[in-house]
């Protein structure tokens, strides 16, 4: 296994408490030199910064000031810093294909955010291509997922640096394993996170060649229709562009894909350990902004109401140990009387992160054995 085990691992934490002289992005600073990132840039290196840029209408969102922050500071550093996220599922409605699942889609989506190459500094990159296909395989020995399609931008990086919305989902903790486990990789990878089944055909719903709504959004042509529609399974990269076409355009739900939440967070795990394989560990590093934590992903269009107040910024070079020492900060903090989430139903999101962790521990992902190592900043005097 690829694990990424370490002796006195840190994970360095600063809380939300701010000052004139040290604001959220002095502290974002701070953190960034305690994981080493100032020294160990080396001229040119090429630095992904991997986000998410917020499905229009949420607005929890990182602020892309946070981004633009980080992007400096690489820049700072010798590096040269892009900005990155993939293509998403195709969810139907909206936009052509859904609003973030062609890669100008998401671009003109992410502008909206505020997330441009202007306000960044730096160049955005869909990182699975225009598509969302535009990936390489990565073998692991998962109990789910035995191959991982990884977004082909990060073979050519030298270090990438995940910063992370930290918030919750219904299968617990989202941050930076999920960041990872579903936004690294492409379509392909999220349909076997989501719809495990994989795409199913009922011929029969088919109306046939007068439609052939599905032909024209298949990225790799490998779709008939005559009678009914054909597909030709070997050339299949699992999109899911014609079963939404299909179910949300025309409604015949002739090309379906079945959601699944049967195992979703183990299947997220193994997913990122693909990611962490393709380039090795020792390139990668993760913030987590625990802020704005709300009880929904960033890719649903609802800026939820908040679950509790902001925690701070969290940093490690260990996938596991971050999210694990993140969960657990958030463990200390009453949550907000007009929070979607109750005390029960925060527990059991407590008790399937546990999960995420005992899996991710058992598949070498990462550890949570480390030191939490908090961060301050004395007051300049005068
Ligand atoms: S979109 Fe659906 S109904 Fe239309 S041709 Fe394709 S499979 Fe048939
Ligand atoms: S058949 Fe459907 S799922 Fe397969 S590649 Fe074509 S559009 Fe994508």
């Amino acid at each position: 296994m690829h694990g990424v085990i370490m002796t006195n691992l840190q994970v360095f934490f600063t809380d939300r408490q701010t000052r004139p002289d040290y604001n959220m992005l002095d502290k974002l600073e701070h953190v960034f030199n305690e994981l080493g990132l100032r020294d160990s840039i080396k001229d040119g290196e090429k630095v992904m910064i991997k986000t998410h840029f917020g499905l229009y209408g949420n607005t929890n969102y990182i602020r892309p000031a946070y981004v633009r922050k980080l992007v400096d500071l690489v820049r700072a550093a010798g590096g040269f810093p892009f900005v990155s996220d993939t293509a998403s599922f195709a969810y139907g409605g909206g936009r052509p294909y859904g609003g973030r699942t062609t890669a100008p889609e998401y671009l003109e989506r992410a502008a909206l955010n505020g997330f441009t190459q202007g306000v960044l500094g730096a160049p955005i990159v869909i990182a699975d291509g225009y598509w969302g296909i535009d990936t390489f395989n990565v073998d692991i020995d998962g109990e789910h997922i035995q191959s991982v399609p990884v977004a082909a931008a990060s073979l050519d990086c030298d270090k990438i640096i995940l910063l992370t919305h930290a918030k919750f989902h219904h299968m617990g903790i989202a941050a930076s394993i999920k960041n990872m486990g579903v936004g690294m990789v492409g379509k392909r990878g999220k349909a076997a996170v989501h719809c495990p089944d994989g795409l199913q055909v009922s011929q029969e719903k088919c109306k046939g060649a007068e439609c052939s709504e599905c032909v024209s959004v298949c990225p790799v042509r490998c779709i008939e229709v005559s009678d009914t529609v054909k597909i030709d399974w070997d050339r299949c990269v699992t999109c899911g562009h014609c079963a939404s076409i299909c179910s949300n355009k025309v409604g015949a739900k002739a090309i379906f894909m079945s959601w699944s939440g049967q195992d979703m967070a183990l299947r997220v795990v193994e997913n990122a350990l693909g990611v962490i394989k393709s380039i090795g560990p020792d390139r990668f590093y993760y913030i987590n902004l625990a802020i704005d934590i709300s009880d929904h992903c960033d890719c649903i269009c609802v800026g939820a109401p908040l679950v509790m107040h902001d925690i701070g910024i969290l940093g490690s070079s260990d996938l596991l140990a971050i999210d694990h020492a993140t969960m657990h900060a958030m463990k200390g903090v009453a949550l907000n009387a007009e929070s979607s989430v109750d005390q029960s139903q925060f527990e059991s999101l407590a008790e399937r992160s546990e999960a995420i962790f005992e899996h991710g521990r058992k598949i070498g992902l990462g550890t949570t054995d480390y030191d939490l190592v908090k961060l301050s900043r004395e007051k300049p005097e005068g």
